[in-house]
């Protein structure tokens, strides 16, 4: 077996273990078929999977993540739930930061993750771990549906998991809730008011009010999902946060979906093994066990699992370190089968005839969960004709390391809601790297999906017409924050449209509303002379920004083709 498995390139020794692909053709080799057994873990855990007793189950609290814009008040919602936490109950305490966090309230129970937007969302997603049961959108009542609060909508609903409003700000004079909501209609969240099913709550997290009805709708939202568990059950769920402790070695934050968790008990956590030693509550208490929908950390693991891991507990430990190990040596051999289909692929494209057409790309964002949206929606497409490869990703803006990586490996730079310095962008114009910059992932894909159909040369779609840099600030009564800046390079025009980059990050895409050199109004002002400007609706403009003024421009060949 050894010498076939040779002979078709697998190099193998008696005591590895090979995948089922392979058996099944050394086993060809041999005129023999092969069966796909149950694993011994599939054996152990379905074991404990009894029929699912109605009588048994009971209502659990409710798990809801809170998504929307940046600066629109996720945290600040957060942190005033977690407030009336301590107010309501357990009087003189603190709560921990553990990643999640429980309420009580009058009618109900309500889970909250701790850590707002997509990242945490998505990544958890991507390990295929659906915790979320609701989605409260937060979104600002002076402002409006922005590119993140369109992404969380497309995350939501990717997922299956129910969106509810929360309209938060309406303690600011430009509070302008019906904007939203007919705003929302257009993205598919009708509010029951017009007839649709969307709860919406009108909030204040400054003022602290509709904070009580907020709960109460969250809560009439989890009676419509009927979320039932069974608490005598052994536990399972999955995991939150992970972190290695100097003193107590793994801690994890676990979310306990079925089943009571019990200390003492076995247990096995994505790769890892061992026995709940501690469990750890959201006040930092220190409890026995704990019931479906609350979250806890739980000290006793062997190693530390990855965020979205599931956990199960089991009869004995031995059938969890059974479980574990075995696991292990799968996940060895999945990183072992990655690496060498990566060097076939190569070997490939080296000794095709034909070229294989291949897409690389470099990807920078602002935020993580930015970066799996991209990389999901790159995924679907992959699976069209050109392979497209995700080189190298990062949070952050595009540095010297990323644009001579891009240069060796003939890949294409994608900037979302970053932007580079100028330093860099005379690199990229040296090394002849392609780089483009989005901040709507729809724009980013529909790009390369033109691009893909005939491997379009680059498209630029803006020109940049300048670069300012913020020196000194001014508030002006009546006029808001008056940037006193130094044009780097190009112009600035009045009129013309501008971004803030702070950085390497945009921190707001607007239009130049006025422009002054001394006491005077100008149309515009050039390179290495100082000039006084401010930005349309935005003033929250800080020393060391810098201002990019730009014009966009439509190529029509490329949107014919
Ligand atoms: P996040 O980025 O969505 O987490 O937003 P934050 O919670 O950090 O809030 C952004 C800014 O908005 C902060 O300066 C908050 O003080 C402010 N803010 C949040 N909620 C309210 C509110 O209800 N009213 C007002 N006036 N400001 C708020």
């Amino acid at each position: 077996m050894l010498q076939k498995l040779m002979s078709m390139g697998v190099m193998v020794t008696i005591n590895q273990t090979i995948d089922f692909d392979t058996a099944f053709l050394v086993a060809t080799e041999f005129d023999y078929e092969i069966e796909k057994a149950s694993s011994e873990e599939d054996i152990l855990i379905k074991a404990q999977e009894k029929k699912i007793d109605p009588n048994k189950l009971r209502t659990r609290p409710p798990v809801v993540t809170i998504m929307g814009h940046v600066d629109h008040g996720k945290t600040s919602l957060l942190d005033i739930i977690r407030k009336s936490k301590i107010t309501t109950g357990e009087a003189g305490g603190i709560t921990q930061h553990i990643g999640a966090y429980s309420v009580e309230t009058p009618n109900g129970i309500i889970t909250f993750l701790d850590t707002p937007g997509h990242a945490a969302f998505t990544s958890m997603r991507y390990r295929g771990a659906q915790i979320t049961d609701m989605v409260v959108l937060v979104v600002a009542a002076d402002d409006g549906v922005m590119p993140q609060t369109i992404e969380a909508i497309n995350h939501s609903k990717a997922a299956n998991v129910p969106v509810l409003v929360a309209i938060n700000k309406m303690d600011k004079p430009g509070a302008d809730p019906d904007k939203i909501i007919r705003e929302l209609a257009d993205h598919d969240l009708v509010s029951e008011d017009w007839g649709g099913d969307v709860i919406f709550a009108k909030v204040s997290a400054k003022a602290e009010t509709g904070i009580n009805e907020l709960l109460e709708s969250i809560l009439l939202q989890a009676e419509v999902l009927e979320l039932k568990a069974n608490p005598e059950k052994f536990a399972s769920g999955h995991v939150i946060e992970s972190r290695l402790d100097s003193g107590r070695g793994p801690v994890a934050t676990i979310l306990v979906r079925q089943g009571t968790l019990k200390i003492g008990q076995p247990i096995v956590c994505g790769l890892h093994s061992g026995k709940i030693r501690m469990i750890i509550d959201d006040m930092g208490k220190n409890v026995n066990n704990i019931k479906p929908g609350f979250p806890v950390e739980i000290v006793g693991l062997t190693g530390v699992p990855e965020a979205g891991d599931e956990f199960v507990i089991l009869a004995s430990e031995k059938n969890a370190k059974q479980i574990s190990e075995h696991r292990t040596q799968k996940s060895r051999a999945k990183e072992l089968s990655k690496k060498s289909r990566a060097n076939l692929e190569k070997l490939f494209a080296n000794m095709g005839a034909e070229q294989i057409e291949e897409l690389k790309l470099i990807i920078k964002a602002d935020v993580h969960g930015s970066i799996e949206a991209i990389n999901e929606s790159l995924i679907k497409l992959a699976k069209e004709k050109v392979d497209i490869k995700i080189i190298h990703s990062g949070t952050g803006t595009i540095n010297e390391s990323d644009v001579s990586l891009a240069a060796v490996s003939n890949a294409i730079i994608i900037g979302f809601n970053v932007r580079p310095s100028l330093k860099i962008r005379e690199m990229v114009k040296k090394e002849n790297v392609d780089m483009r910059f989005y901040d709507i992932i729809y724009n980013l894909i529909n790009d390369i999906k033109i691009a893909i159909k005939g491997l379009i040369p680059a498209v630029f779609h803006e020109i940049i017409i300048g670069t300012a840099e913020v020196r000194d600030i001014f508030v002006v009564p009546n006029k808001g924050t008056i940037a006193g800046s130094f044009i780097l390079d190009g112009k600035v025009t009045r009129g013309e449209k501008i971004r803030l980059i702070r950085n390497g990050v945009i921190k707001c895409d607007s239009i130049l509303i006025s422009l002054r050199r001394f006491k005077d109004d100008v149309k515009e002002v050039t390179q290495n002379y100082e000039c006084g400007l401010s930005i349309q609706k935005y003033n929250d403009i800080k020393i060391g920004d810098i201002i990019e003024c730009y014009k966009t421009e439509e190529i029509k060949e490329s949107i014919m083709e």
